[in-house]
């Protein structure tokens, strides 16, 4: 079984300088470290899952997302008893087959909506933050709210991603419009006592 670190790593418990680097600059995280640990264990009871190759582990609330290699869901979902094993441990379990990138894991997960756009923030310290907005008339069809969304993706990621549908912000808007015009309504009636 091919890993997010290296099976050797595993076996002796230290990471190498490459992998302790990946995990330095948040490539990886302590759940790919502790998943692949119980994993390489799984391999000995699970023999055909040699030839699985998981990219990423994270987890996000009660729920598994797992990042394997294209074709390698099926491999890996086939092995019933090691599924109802993980979902027990972890909870809900959801398997996307990468190499990962943003719209690929959003459309993914707001399935069978579509993303409107994707906007990059970064901010002094080099961070990358994305916002990724979805049509209010989406809401009812996509089966993760916008946190849960948040929590899932940037975990999948490894990095910040936040999603907003167009209606809040156009809620936003009128909220501002609706003080502005309240400002004029008190900026008439006070100009109507002074006269
Ligand atoms: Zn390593």
């Amino acid at each position: 079984m091919r890993l997010p670190v290296c099976n050797f790593d595993l076996e002796s418990d230290m990471l190498c300088p490459n992998c302790q680097a990946r995990l330095d600059r948040g490539e990886i995280t302590q759940f790919d470290i502790e998943f692949s640990k119980l994993m390489l264990k799984k391999e000995e009871e699970y023999p055909r899952l040699e030839n699985l190759v998981i990219l990423k582990a994270a987890k996000a609330g009660a729920r598994l997302i797992l990042v394997v290699k294209k074709k390698n869901k099926e491999l890996l979902l086939s092995e019933e008893s090691l599924i109802h094993e993980l979902i027990e441990q972890f909870g809900e379990l959801i398997v996307i087959e990468g190499p990962t990138k943003l719209r690929t894991v959003v459309r993914e997960f707001i399935f069978p909506a579509n993303e409107v756009g994707v906007n990059n923030l970064y901010s002094p310290d080099g961070t990358k933050e994305s916002i990724v907005m979805l049509r209010e008339e989406d809401r009812e069809r996509i089966k993760f709210s916008k946190d849960e969304l948040r929590i899932i993706v940037s975990a999948v990621m490894g990095e910040s991603v936040l999603f907003e549908y167009q209606d809040d912000r156009r809620k936003l808007m009128k909220e501002e419009e609706i003080k502005d015009e309240f400002e004029q309504r008190m900026k008439e009636l006070e100009e109507h006592r002074a006269r």
